[in-house]
């Protein structure tokens, strides 16, 4: 489904296909038209799942024909509970108003405030920032929230851990009460639905179902591997292993005839399994795989579909699917009915663009084990939403492509630096409070002022 299906206009999806992202993530797909309705959202979502642009798009698309802010409001505010994170999600927005006339500002501690204020003065369609530095900013008056049509609570989980409680209740209690509210949290402990419950105005709850990331009872892992050492290293795991049964997912028929005779010739017995083979050698060979004469079906993912093979110990992907939803499917082979399972994946550098939308689409990267002998001389880079191309891409000779696309993704950043809870955080009580002055604009919300829900957290 592209971008613009979900009701993004030009200027946004050209941001987006600069940055290289052809597709809308599980998260997107789910949360862009909610968001893009006005309607309040909670998501489960970690970070990697590309969730700012979740909440970022929709936000830029709906204040697309708004009026300039007036000097020192704020439109839209994402609190932050770290610098770090701050800092990337002011950098997103960045990126994805490339062709947009918004502003955005980062808000943090740590850093003279001085040209913070002075940013403030024109007003500020996106404001990022840790609720610490904010709650400062205001008491001095440098800012105020009245006219905010949107508060983003970012790693809601997180910042409570961090005690941030109060802080983000101090906040809200200077916000209209008709804004909209989103909230993202990894994961939803009763805390972080309590403050949903308080603050939102009966939000739509998103989040990835077991469905989208794959079942429980299956074990993923990965090894990466040259591509012309894929069939040694697979015998390899199934002798080292003593896999007794195995459904092998590949891409073409060929590959899969090939496969099943290179397995022959080191005494692997396996069958290939594609639409080229007569009906009867396919009912054949499913029979006897299923009765557990024959060890190893090499099926074509096409061929596959709607193969109900109980027990199925095992699937190995000998080549990723280029469709997440296909991956999805076909782990879904194994592990079912509660049982134990296996999903093994060899992964090529030509495969590593599969696995980008297969781990964007699971929520998680899966883990990868090395197997020895078999380091592959192609690194095939970690992780998937980290990819950073260069807006102009230079010209490459052809047989370099595949080598240089990995070079432009970067590892995951591992941790944040916890130090960046600042002492407002606790000091923050002794606030005063500010006279703002008059709104002069409207709201056009559908929700109704006086159906805000009662704050248990500001009593
Ligand atoms: P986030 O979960 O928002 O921290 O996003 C993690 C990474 O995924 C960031 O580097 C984004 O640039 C990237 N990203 C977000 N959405 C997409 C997409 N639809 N396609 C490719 N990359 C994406």
């Amino acid at each position: 489904m592209p971008f613009t299906s979900l009701g993004l206009s030009e200027p946004i999806c050209r941001a987006l296909s600069d940055l290289g992202y052809s597709k809308p993530t599980s998260i997107q797909t789910r949360a862009i038209p909610v968001v893009l309705q006005g309607e309040d959202v909670i998501a489960t979502a970690q970070t990697g799942t590309g969730k700012t642009a979740s909440f970022v798009l929709p936000l830029l698309e709906a204040f697309q024909a708004k009026e300039p802010m007036r000097g020192k409001r704020v439109r839209c505010l994402i609190l932050s509970p770290t610098r770090e994170l701050a800092e990337q999600l002011h950098k997103n927005i960045q990126q994805y108003a490339r062709y947009c006339d918004q502003s955005s500002m980062v808000m943090v501690g740590g850093v003279d405030s001085g040209p913070q204020k002075e940013a403030l003065i024109k007003g500020v369609d996106f404001l990022v920032a840790t609720p610490g530095r904010l709650i400062d900013l205001l008491h001095q008056r440098a800012l105020y929230l009245d006219e905010l049509e949107a508060l983003v609570i970012d790693e809601a989980d997180k910042m409570l851990d961090m005690g941030f409680i109060d802080d983000i209740n101090r906040i809200i209690e200077r916000t209209p009460e008709d804004r909209q509210s989103l909230l993202f949290s990894a994961t939803m402990p009763p805390p972080v639905r309590q403050l949903a419950k308080s603050t939102m105005y009966r939000p739509k709850d998103i989040s990835i179902d077991a469905q989208h990331r794959g079942a429980d009872t299956v074990e993923q892992w990965l090894v990466a591997v040259d591509k012309d050492t894929k069939s040694t290293l697979l015998s390899h795991l199934i002798k080292e292993n003593d896999w007794q049964q195995g459904l092998i997912f590949i891409e073409t028929k060929h590959g899969a005839a090939k496969l099943a005779e290179q397995l022959g010739k080191r005494g692997i017995e396996a069958e290939a399994f594609h639409s080229g083979k007569s009906q009867a050698s396919r009912e054949r060979a499913l029979e006897e795989f299923k009765a557990g004469k024959l060890p190893f079906l090499i099926a074509t993912g096409i061929a596959a579909r709607g193969l109900d093979i109980e027990a199925l110990p095992r699937v190995i992907n000998y080549d990723l699917p280029f469709d997440s939803d296909e991956f999805i499917h076909r782990i879904g082979r194994t592990g079912r009915a509660g049982a134990k399972g296996e999903a093994v994946s060899l992964l090529s550098l030509d495969d590593f663009k599969n696995l980008c939308a297969i781990e964007s689409r699971l929520g998680h990267i899966i883990e990868r084990r090395e197997i020895e002998g078999f380091t592959p001389r192609k690194e095939v880079p970690i992780s998937i939403l980290n990819y950073q191309p260069k807006n102009k891409p230079k010209a490459k000779p052809k047989k370099d492509r595949a080598g240089k696309q990995g070079a432009d993704f970067k590892p995951a950043s591992k941790g944040r630096n916890k130090s960046s809870q600042n002492a407002w955080s606790k000091s923050s009580s002794t606030e005063t409070s500010h006279q703002g002055e008059p709104s002069s604009r409207t709201y056009d919300s559908k929700k109704p002022k006086s159906k805000k829900p009662f704050n248990p957290w500001l009593k």
